[in-house]
């Protein structure tokens, strides 16, 4: 399910429990305590370890490409007909499989059931479109009528015309009549919330048997695509998160993981109408739509309208099976637009059902199956009852999907049509439609959300951009979105703004624009429309990647479409030494590289690397592989450089986020300090969360204090604050703003080891900050006197305190030296949230190169 959970370590606080959550309540069914779900210790974040070089090579490439160990056929084939089946190879089996207790399939029995199945029908074909974190196979189902060639060529070219040519598409009747209408059912997206594989199974199985001519109708008219498990790692493990330790239910605008990445593209390359995301567990089942508020960028009015209909069938279809709660423990459904006020919204478009209309699903929805297996239940109930249980909510799942596909068939040619409309206003830029009151029973003024679209957006090249890597970077993962990119091939003026040649141009008259906009926005502060959100409020790339981006109101006609961001590398010519920026994760990246190959870099002042003339061809070879640009050193002065070596209690986005930088990580917590741990290869611990100071024994207390006359530290969040205290680090309070409280905050930087080439904006979630600083602390980012919230959800407690007001002007990052002589930098912000604000990962980079540097050499005035 969409647990609401605070992800990184931050406490539960009683103001997020009291919260609204009347979707989810039920006396007679309570949920669990909402908890970390994420880094519960190093045994799971063990397997972050390994993650795949995300480098670029000698020429830029779209992030799309930049997955060596995906299977080279991901995505359906335009040029093959169906069906295509493929032989899958069958894992081997696994006893300790965790869907077998219940009585479900494991993963390592898909395969040979696929293999089976296709060897049944001819309606189905079987590809492997992407693998998982750990290496798994991941399964494209695909049930429909026989296809030669030729009609699949044909079905791609109408498929494209509908997102290309939409107003051409909508004239032409006869495209409905030929057109197979795309559906996309989504199963098992979190690991212990398993039946959705089941019932794909099931399903697919009917659906090529069967005689019924009910169905043969359907498959002549339908596609229908099964992604039979979303989170092999997270079934086979019974965990939520992928072997990464990933959400992957939050990862869709990130695209962090692997599997994300494959889902993306199945959904441009599929383009379904209509789409399902199976979980589990709400009783009574619970169907969206959702509450407000409701994401701003989709054609609402096409969406809400179809979502309501196909919610209330798939309620029909399951209150149907006749399942009682006297009998049975199972609730009647309940869809929360309808049944509740709020605490259920499609603000963020982080959920596979929030992205999949930006790809144009008129239908789309979280599906959250009744009875609860996982978690206590899963390790408590006798396996009789957890069998029971598995078995109704595959029933229940196998009604979600048949209703759906119902649906589709008896709308389908005004799904296509609504479809096409939703690319016709894009590809025109209208203005975004008003959503009127009534649209459906229950649209009320609460439901009304709606934006306003630039013309275009600029990513500017030269001077005016803060990183040419940070564009280069955001402009891969808009075409890897597939959100149409240009570049400018001569200079163009926009008011008084010039922008030279090679600037990037997002022009918003494309058929996803949606998408563009929700990514490039600002977003809002939407905290005085309601009282709660399920999620975070705030994401936009523009603020947080990194790059310089600027809404405009012309677009230049000479804007030519690129297919990948320019080469960004660069090393001067010149035999002097060379210096390397560190103002953005590749330049991190790049650097980190160069102190694997023990390369003697200085760390100089302002968050600078020097690198000794005599290494340029090492320098050449980092700068085409990760985009950097190194410029001619001043002066080559500054602290050696040695690898940072990092024991971390952190959570599994921060393990992956430092090691995907390069940095070596070994994850620690209260037990692995107390068994015993070895600080020699340490340089830097990193805390914010799963250590506790009053936990330590008295030995692990002692060895750490040994470590911090010689280490440096780095902490974040209210672990990392009480961590402080208790050590007897930086003399600081912290202070916590309220804690469901999150979004993009504008901040101010000093010129410090870590504040210096900061973006002006950042990110929290449960934000803090810090008074009461001692004459050894410096301020390295505060939060701005103007706000500080830009976009997100923030407002003070029940008291008027921990509110956006409360941090006015407030210290968000501080540093300093303790008396030992150990450097400490904390961070009030979430600069690695989910892997998510890429241009701020540099300023933890910062601080551990400053930290593991100082440290131990004479304490001078921070
Ligand atoms: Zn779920």
């Amino acid at each position: 399910m969409r647990l609401r959970t605070a992800l990184l370590g931050v406490a539960v606080s009683a103001a997020l429990l009291v919260a609204p959550q009347t979707a989810v309540a039920d006396p007679a069914d309570p949920q669990p305590p909402a908890v970390r779900e994420f880094g519960n210790g190093p045994e799971r974040n063990e397997v972050a370890a390994g993650v795949p070089e995300q480098a670029g090579t000698l020429r830029a490439v779209p992030e799309a490409e930049r997955r060596p160990e995906q299977p080279p056929h991901a995505g359906p084939s335009r040029e093959q007909g169906y069906p295509r089946q493929t032989r899958l190879p069958e894992p081997a089996e696994n006893p300790a499989d965790a869907s077998i207790k219940l009585g479900l399939m494991p993963y390592h029995g898909i395969a040979p059931k696929l293999n089976e199945l296709q060897k049944r029908s001819d309606r189905v074909s079987v590809e492997i479109f992407g693998r998982t974190h750990q290496g798994r196979d991941m399964y494209l189902v695909t049930v429909t009528a026989p296809e030669s060639p030729g009609q699949a060529r044909e079905q791609a070219r109408m498929r494209d015309r509908i997102e290309h040519d939409p107003a051409g598409a909508a004239r032409d009747r006869n495209l409905a009549k030929r057109y197979k209408a795309p559906l996309y059912v989504n199963a098992n997206i979190h690991g212990n919330e398993w039946e959705g594989t089941d019932a794909v199974l099931r399903t697919v199985e009917e659906l090529s048997t069967s005689k019924d001519p009910a169905v043969t109708a359907l498959l002549a008219k339908t596609r229908l695509y099964f992604n039979v498990t979303a989170n092999p790692d997270g079934r086979v493990l019974g965990q939520r998160p992928n072997g990464a330790g990933f959400d992957l239910n939050r990862d869709f605008i990130t695209a962090s993981q692997p599997e994300t990445q494959a889902m993306r593209q199945l959904m441009i390359d599929a383009q379904p109408v209509t789409m399902i995301d199976l979980h589990g567990y709400v009783n009574g089942t619970l169907i969206e739509p959702t509450t407000p508020p409701h994401g701003a960028n989709y054609e609402y009015d096409l969406f809400i309208k179809n979502t309501y209909a196909n919610g209330l069938g798939m309620e029909a279809a399951i209150n149907g099976l006749g399942y009682t709660f006297d009998k049975d423990g199972v609730r009647p459904a309940q869809i929360p637009f309808r049944d509740d006020p709020e605490g259920w919204d499609d603000w963020p478009p982080i959920f596979t059902p929030q992205y999949a209309p930006f790809h144009g699903a008129v239908a789309s929805h979280t599906v959250e199956i009744p009875l609860r297996v996982n978690n206590a239940d899963y390790n408590s109930l006798p396996v009789e009852e957890l069998r029971r249980r598995s078995a109704i909510n595959t029933d229940v799942a196998a009604a979600a999907i048949r209703a759906t596909y119902a649906f589709v068939q008896s709308r389908h040619d005004q799904l296509i049509a609504d479809q096409i409309e939703v690319f016709r206003r894009g590809s025109k830029g209208e203005p975004a439609k008003e959503v009127p009151v009534g649209i459906v029973p229950g649209f009320g003024p609460e439901d009304v959300y709606t934006t306003t679209y630039p013309r275009a957006y600029v990513i500017p090249a030269g001077a005016g951009q803060r990183s040419a890597t940070a564009a280069a970077r955001l402009v891969d993962h808009l075409i890897a979105n597939d959100v149409e990119v240009g570049r400018a091939e001569r200079e163009f003026r926009v008011g008084r703004t010039t922008y030279p040649q090679g600037s990037y141009v997002v022009d918003m008259r494309q058929p996803k624009r949606g998408l563009a906009n929700v990514m490039l926005e600002q977003g809002a502060d939407i905290s005085p429309r309601v009282d709660a959100m399920y999620d975070i409020s705030g994401w936009s790339h523009a603020l947080l990647w990194g790059a310089t981006v600027q809404p405009v109101d012309s677009a230049p006609a000479h804007a030519k479409p690129v297919k990948a961001a320019a080469p960004t590398g660069s090393v001067p010519h010149g035999w002097s030494a060379l210096a390397l920026k560190v103002g953005d994760a590749k330049e991190v990246m790049a650097l980190n590289d160069l102190l694997a190959d023990g390369v003697a870099v200085k760390w100089g002042e302002n968050g600078t690397a020097i690198v000794p003339a005599s290494e340029r061809d090492a320098a050449r070879r980092v700068a085409d592989r990760y985009g950097v640009a190194f410029t001619q050193a001043g002066k080559s002065g500054g602290t050696a450089l040695t690898q940072v070596r990092i024991a971390a209690a952190a959570s599994a986005d921060e393990l992956f986020t430092l090691r995907e930088m390069g940095f070596s990580v070994t994850p620690v917590s209260t037990q692995v300090l107390n068994d015993g741990f070895d600080w020699d290869g340490t340089d830097v611990l990193y805390v914010s969360s799963g250590l506790s100071h009053a936990g330590l024994t008295p030995e692990a207390r002692a060895a750490l204090d040994a470590f911090l006359t010689t280490g440096g530290v780095v902490t974040r969040g209210s672990t990392g604050v009480t961590f402080n205290a208790a050590a007897g680090l930086l003399t600081v309070t912290g202070v916590a703003g309220r804690s469901d409280a999150n979004g993009v905050v504008r901040t101010v930087s000093s010129d410090g080891p870590v504040g210096a080439g900061s973006p002006e904006h950042s990110f929290v979630y449960s934000p803090r900050w810090f008074t009461g600083l001692g004459p050894e602390v410096r301020v390295e980012q505060a939060y701005a006197t103007d706000g500080p919230l830009v976009a997100g959800h923030w407002r003070a407690d029940a008291n008027g305190v921990g509110g956006p007001e409360s941090a006015r002007g407030q210290a968000a990052v501080v540093s300093g030296r303790d008396e030992r002589g150990a450097a400490v930098v904390m961070f009030g912000t979430e600069p690695m949230f989910r892997n998510h604000p890429k241009g701020l990962f540099s300023q933890v980079a910062r601080a551990l190169y400053w930290t593991s540097s100082v440290t131990g050499a004479a304490v001078t005035t921070p």
